[in-house]
């Protein structure tokens, strides 16, 4: 992970930072450290401290207006966790379940990972002209969630055990 993951004071996750922003927020007592890279340390000025992959504000940060996560083809794929819609087997592609040619739009909620061969079968029909099921239903991360999605698998494997992983 070469970003550090930053929590609210309610243990809310909140941002990503560059680890050299995490190391200033800790040792302004702005942040703890929650998680740090294994037997890995940081020299600071003179300090030296574990580097930091997980750090919780020590003060509540009131969010007035979270926006809604963006929509990516790579958010899509990784909310799915690579599954495919119709058959469940490894989806490397986006279907667009109305599709784009008949007014389906670029949305959480209009899109699910498929598989190539699913996608390519399926083209330009609703699932329903083409006689295929969707195993479950695309909804919209939330952006906590679409937060630890930008972290990436490897990321998101490595973070504590109480954080939730939408994937
Ligand atoms: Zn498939």
């Amino acid at each position: 992970m070469r970003e550090t993951l930053v929590l609210n004071a309610s243990f809310e996750p909140l941002a990503t930072v560059s680890l050299r922003r995490a190391v200033v927020l800790v040792m302004q007592d702005k942040a703890v450290v929650e998680q740090a890279h294994p037997g890995l340390r940081i020299r600071a000025s003179a300090v030296e401290m574990p580097v930091p992959r997980v750090i919780r504000l020590s003060r509540y940060v009131r969010v007035p207006f979270r926006r809604q996560a963006p929509w990516t083809r790579r958010g899509v794929l990784v909310r799915d966790r690579h599954r495919c819609a119709y058959c469940g087997r490894r989806a490397t592609t986006v279907d667009h379940v109305m599709p784009r040619s008949r007014g389906g739009a670029d949305s959480w909620l209009n899109t699910v990972a498929a598989c190539a061969e699913d996608n390519h079968r399926k083209a330009d029909r609703t699932p329903e002209q083409a006689g295929m099921r969707l195993l479950t239903r695309p909804f919209e991360p939330t952006p906590s969630e679409s937060l630890l999605f930008s972290l990436g698998a490897d990321g998101r494997a490595a973070l504590p055990q109480w954080l939730a992983r939408p994937a």
